[in-house]
């Protein structure tokens, strides 16, 4: 199953995916002739998302699109020290 979800910071249309190492990333579900990922149908349904050269790839990862990636990026890990309240 496809799932296309909605960006909850901007609206766009996302597929989540699993990345070659398992994690979770929202994809932009309109396809780019630029784009760095290709997405492979797993067995059990899941889309993984495999890096590939700019511009040879069918998609592209909604962090790199979307206005409001810092927010995506603000929780978990990555959190960059010192810039806390
Ligand atoms: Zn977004």
């Amino acid at each position: 199953m496809t799932s296309i979800a909605t960006c909850k910071s901007c609206g766009a249309p996302v597929i989540w995916c699993v990345t070659t190492t398992g994690k979770k990333m929202p994809v932009d579900a309109r396809e780019s002739s630029r784009g760095n990922l290709t997405l492979e149908r797993q067995p059990d349904g899941e889309l993984l998302a495999r890096y590939v050269e700019p511009g040879t790839g069918t998609h592209t990862s909604h962090f790199a699109t979307c206005p409001h990636a810092a927010q995506h990026r603000g929780h978990g890990q990555g959190s960059l020290p010192g810039m806390g309240a």
